[in-house]
């Protein structure tokens, strides 16, 4: 079938931002601007479109990563929903896998927070084209050109300004668009539907007029044949500047800065404008690469290869069950169709297919690449599969997601509960690759792990609500780590020569700690043959299996390195088993002398906070173990930042809360694990 839209007129883009920024009332607005959704819900109300599970609209935050379709001009845009709480970046990352541009969004009292910086480089680690959006300018203490400093100064960007506000705080009326040299000043009356272009105000000329000389300077630097007419003082039509705007932003090069107040429904329009004019379409990106999962040689995929799609997100749509999000790179994606999950190496049907937009669903027969769009009726496939031609089998490039750093026993109430939970825990995990489940061998409880305290919050409620599992749950636990501190060598022997066939494998083996965040490596250093080539993997296998349960409190045990050294075997009484088990052994013994230590995951934290507080909030990071790293002043705040061992933080939202009145904020993010202090390892290995 023809194309409706064509591939040049599609944009997939995803607004990416610190938690309170303003992502889900800009989308709502765009939404509402695009004129398919028809009433504005505000958050805090907790009606915005966006913003599906019950659970988010209670919290105000959005967390499903839904895909919503409209349309600006004769443009679609694709808006993938990504979250801004750290908690969820495994969400923020298979988002920014599929779209091709993102719209960076700054509270401009805010600025750059920990989190739209921990954001941005998730989109530069993907190479996504970005424009930003100085949102909250109506607000008291909002500084436009401060925020766009921050962004230059810790986001490493090169900010290229093309509008800038009129009136400030609550004067705000609107912005001045540096390109056209015209001022758009909105209705207060009409929810922002109407606006006027009109002069430059008089008392603006002059800023307009230096930074609209900036931005030609800055464009023309992407240009050689700009730069020369610049220089000769040409005039150069808006058209030919926006042109390099557009390819300087595919290219990375720059970052073009708009302005407004999206509650106010101020500025919204002319981002709109912005996406289509300056973030790429499929077309302008590279192709993606494939791999042949028989030779595993790597290729690209074009527009019109053989079927190749992504599944990027599974949701439970409560009106149609399981939605499978997928983002088509190649080829057709057809209802009713047979098609391979490569991944999974299993045959897949496509029941329906579905663009969802703000307040519809839309059946559709196919989806073409370069679109995006959910399947209904999949039944093996995951968050990361590839779906593809049956006779063309490709794996598109795996998503990589972070190891959840917390954890909590989850205790059913009753046999019923108990049969409900296991069901639901793995539909769960099919959704969301950071969430882990395990049945802890000691003491039979079901432990539930994710990437922080509200990740867990919000998957327990889910059980409660959407599964209807009632259930006790402990106080979170931090996934602590193990390491081993010397060089040391052991030897394992595992022989039973008694009668009939035997057992025997026997190991000689060094273990070197390597430094933090290094993993794990195995060396086979065996000259001679001592042990035979067949049974080195299995001493791996031994090693990495010990690995599991360190002897400290039998948490994963990381950052060494293996070496095989030695050994002996014998011709009939030899097996994997034995040497598996030698391995295993040799490893224990190690450890023991290894001046075995237990690592702890620690987090770094921003707290913004009025001034009077800050004594206060220094002395309670101190009491946390925390380590102050910094302190500066922002919008007549101080903002201190500290490293704190992830087991102190619990509850810490609360507590900031009561001590400041609610006045200050903080984000924190997984930083790095490091050895607990001697003493603590003594207390946490007494219990
Ligand atoms: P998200 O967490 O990034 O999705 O942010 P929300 O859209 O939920 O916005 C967070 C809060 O900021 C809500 O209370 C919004 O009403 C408010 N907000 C969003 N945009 C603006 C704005 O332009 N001006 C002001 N004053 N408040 C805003």
């Amino acid at each position: 079938m023809a194309r409706l839209v064509p591939l040049e007129k599609t944009r997939n883009i995803g607004i990416i931002a610190h938690i309170d920024a303003g992502k889900t009332t800009t989308t709502e607005r765009i939404l509402y601007y695009t004129g398919r959704s028809h009433r504005l819900g505000e958050v805090h109300e907790g009606s915005a479109t966006m913003d599906w599970m019950v659970q988010e609209q209670e919290r105000g935050i959005t967390i499903t990563s839904a895909a919503t379709t409209c349309s600006w001009g004769d443009h679609v845009i694709n808006i993938i929903d990504t979250p801004g709480h750290v908690d969820f970046t495994a969400e923020v990352e298979r988002s920014l896998r599929v779209l091709d541009g993102a719209v960076g969004l700054f509270c401009a009292v805010g600025g750059v927070e920990p989190q739209s910086e921990t954001v941005w480089r998730q989109a530069e680690k993907y190479c996504v084209p970005r424009i930003a959006f100085v949102n909250k300018l109506d607000r008291a203490g909002a500084d436009f050109f401060r925020t766009v400093r921050a962004m230059e100064e810790r986001l490493g960007t090169s900010p290229v300004i093309l509008q800038l506000p009129l009136g400030s705080e609550e004067k705000f009326c609107g912005v001045i668009d540096l390109l056209r040299m015209q001022a758009i000043i909105y209705d207060e009356d009409n929810l922002g539907v109407g606006f006027r272009t009109t002069d430059i105000p008089d008392s603006y000329h002059e800023q307009a007029r230096q930074y609209q000389a900036r931005l030609v300077e800055d464009v023309a630097e992407l240009d050689e044949a700009l730069m020369e007419r610049y220089l000769a003082e040409e005039i150069i039509p808006p058209g030919e500047i926006a042109k390099i705007i557009r390819k300087g932003t595919i290219n990375n090069q720059i970052t073009p800065v708009f302005c407004g107040a999206a509650f106010r429904n101020k500025g919204v329009q002319p981002l709109l404008d912005g996406i289509v004019d300056y973030l790429p379409s499929p077309v302008d990106v590279p192709p993606i690469v494939g791999i042949d999962p028989e030779t595993g040689e790597k290729f690209f995929r074009s527009a019109d290869d053989a079927l190749a799609a992504l599944a990027f997100k599974v949701m439970v749509d409560p009106y149609v069950g399981q939605l499978v999000f997928v983002r088509v790179y190649s080829g057709v994606l057809e209802a009713g169709s047979y098609v391979y999950n490569s991944t999974k190496g299993k045959q897949e049907r496509v029941g329906r297919l579905m663009k969802m937009h703000a307040n519809k669903r839309e059946d559709v027969k196919e989806i073409q690449a370069g679109d995006i769009g959910a399947v209904i009726g999949l039944k093996n496939t995951a968050t990361g599969d590839t779906l593809c031609d049956t006779s063309q089998s490709v794996v598109l490039e795996a998503m990589t997601f972070p190891e959840p750093v917390m954890s909590i026993a989850i205790e059913p109430k009753t046999k019923v509960d108990s049969d409900k939970l296991g069901i639901s825990l793995s539909k769960i995990s099919r959704e969301d690759p950071t969430f882990r489940v395990r049945i802890d061998k000691d003491t039979g409880q079901t432990i539930i792990s994710g990437m922080g305290e509200l990740h867990l919050e919000i998957l327990v409620d889910r059980l409660a609500r959407e599964f209807q599992v009632a259930a006790h749950v402990s106080r979170p636990q931090v996934a602590y780590r193990e390491s081993i501190q010397r060089v040391t060598e052991s030897e394992g022997r595992f022989v039973r020569q008694s009668g009939g066939r035997g057992q025997y494998g026997h190991v000689k083996m060094r273990f070197e700690p390597l430094e933090r965040g290094a993993g794990y490596i195995f060396e086979d250093a065996i000259v001679g043959g001592a042990v035979p080539r067949e049974y080195i993997s299995a001493v791996e296998a031994g090693v990495t299996e010990a690995m599991q349960h360190g002897i400290l409190m039998g948490h994963p045990v990381v950052d060494l390195k293996a070496v095989l050294c030695d050994g002996s075997y014998h011709e009939v009484d030899s097996s994997e088993l034995a040497f598996k088990v030698a391995a295993s052994m040799a490893f224990k013994e190690a450890v023991k002398n290894a001046n075995p230590v237990i690592l702890e995951p620690i987090v770094s934290v921003e707290v913004v906070v009025p001034n009077e507080y800050m004594g206060d909030i220094i002395g309670d990071l101190n009491s946390r173990r925390g380590k102050v790293r910094g302190m500066e002043d922002r919008a007549g705040a101080k903002v201190v930042s500290a490293h704190v061992p992830l087991a102190e933080m619990f509850g810490y939202a609360t507590d900031l809360r009561s001590r400041t009145q609610g006045r200050a904020t903080f984000a924190m993010q997984f930083a790095l694990y490091e050895t607990v202090p001697s003493h603590k390892q003594t207390e946490l290995c007494a219990v």
